[in-house]
């Protein structure tokens, strides 16, 4: 992947459940980071760990991408790549910079109450280091199998956050990280790095519960790829629910299959996700595109992004009511909204959606079959005769009603309820001067009555 081809950005979720809100917050800001500078969103399925992972999962995460917009250019599974982390793994071995560890976890909980005990840190002492070849064979020889661990160089890590600005950890006051277990399985931090160079990973942008990971990762960079040549981190504040908490992968209900099917517009979760928690107001955008635009990654907050899950609902009818013919053209033809008349339909009836579905039910006022509400024949009668010749335009309404007006003497609520009940069989509605050219002539002297 050229560099040259502006940033290239990741999304590197588990494919161990649907993911929710908060996740499509990680994967829109890495998307609107990279489109608005024509670069590259990788989708990296971190589906190391076998046992959770699975291709269902896999698929309903590439689906719900898809939904919120985004097209990843590359999509990667780390389970086809344990060969590179093989290879850089024994790299590292024999640099001394990946080194055996054989102490049990009993072992290390001990160590660590004892340090806390004595009010030290609980870091790792490195007692492994002071194994020589005959200590290792002995403890190999009583069957033990050694996890491996990263020696981490004793110094502050800085760097230069895209949302919090500068940082810096001390890596001595860090345990040295297992990166390999027992079994020679992969802890999530080695993969990612290996990953990030070889797709030319530009910059991480992550969730802040990453940040303790980001000194140890960048001195990963810098022993596998060079000095210098760790990509750009940003770590976004998380969405949190209304009570300060979490939004765990597995609480259903804000997870965007379920807000999917709940008719909730893929721009509001979408303004939701990226606006939260940042200096730009929640509001509803006619396209991603209008919201890359506004999208800056220095606007994001330091402070929980606290979101309310009702506001989808209400940012669901504001994005309908913006969106143009265009964006919805296809997903009219799916419920057969299609012809000369859908444009002028659309822009009649999307200021009453509540979601887009409800579209079936005007298209059926307009094209199909209703049951007319009649409150007074007689009146419905008159006004059927009065009905101009077509063709019609919306002027039809004005002048129609005008000379039912003339003829009966009604006015006001009186004149046009009655109609909207006859012509639409329901309370309220589209302004019928878009309406009724839709309808036309012959069904609505059908539904007056006539
Ligand atoms: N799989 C990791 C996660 O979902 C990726 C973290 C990262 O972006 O580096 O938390």
């Amino acid at each position: 992947m050229s560099l040259m081809s502006g940033p290239v950005v990741r999304f590197a979720p588990s494919p161990t459940g649907r993911i929710h809100i908060g996740n499509a917050r990680t994967a829109l800001l890495n998307y609107l980071a990279a489109a608005r500078l024509g670069g590259r969103f990788v989708l990296r399925f971190d589906d190391t760990d076998l046992a959770r992972s699975t291709d269902e999962f896999a698929r309903s995460i590439e689906l719900d991408l898809a939904w919120l917009g985004i097209a990843p250019h590359l999509t990667v599974r780390q389970s086809a790549r344990i060969a590179l982390y093989e290879q850089a793994s024994e790299t590292l071995k024999a640099r001394g910079l990946l080194y055996p560890a054989y102490e049990t976890a009993a072992e290390l909980d001990r160590r660590r109450r004892l340090k806390q005990a004595r009010g030290l840190p609980p870091v790792y002492d490195r007692a492994a280091l002071a194994l020589t070849d005959a200590d290792r064979a002995k403890l190999e020889a009583e069957g033990r199998r050694p996890h491996w661990r990263f020696r981490l160089e004793h110094k502050v890590v800085e760097w230069s956050d895209g949302v919090r600005g500068h940082c810096h950890i001390d890596c001595a006051s860090l345990s040295d990280p297992v990166l390999v277990r027992e079994d020679g399985s992969f802890l999530y931090t080695l993969p990612s790095v290996i990953d990030d160079v070889d797709l030319g990973i530009t910059d991480v942008i992550r969730g802040e519960d990453h940040v303790t990971n980001t000194a140890v990762q960048i001195q990963l960079f810098e022993a596998l790829a060079g000095e210098g040549r760790a990509p750009r981190f940003a770590h976004h504040n998380l969405l949190v629910d209304a009570s300060g908490g979490g939004l765990s992968k597995r609480s259903g209900a804000l997870s965007i299959a379920s807000l999917r099917e709940s008719g909730v517009e893929a721009l509001a979760v979408a303004a939701v996700a990226v606006l939260t928690g940042s200096s730009d107001e929640v509001h509803a955008v006619g396209s991603l595109r209008e919201l890359g635009q506004m999208f800056d990654l220095a606007h994001i907050s330091r402070n929980a992004a606290k979101f309310d899950p009702d506001e989808l609902q209400s940012l669901t009818q504001k994005t309908l009511h913006i969106l143009d013919f265009e964006s919805v053209r296809d997903r009219l033809a799916l419920h057969d909204i299609v012809g000369a008349h859908a444009e002028a339909f659309w822009l009649a009836v999307r200021g009453n959606l509540g979601t887009f579905r409800d579209v079936v039910d005007w298209w059926r006022v307009v094209a199909g079959d209703i049951a007319p509400v009649i409150e007074d024949a007689d009146f419905c009668r008159v006004a059927a005769g009065l009905l101009p010749v077509e063709p019609w335009d919306e002027g039809v309404w004005g002048a129609w009603t005008n000379a039912v007006k003339a003829a009966t003497g009604r006015k006001g609520k009186a004149l046009f309820h009655p109609l909207r009940l006859a012509l639409t069989g329901r309370e309220q509605g589209p302004e019928l001067a878009r309406l009724l050219p839709l309808i036309g002539h012959s069904r609505s002297v059908v539904r007056l009555g006539a």
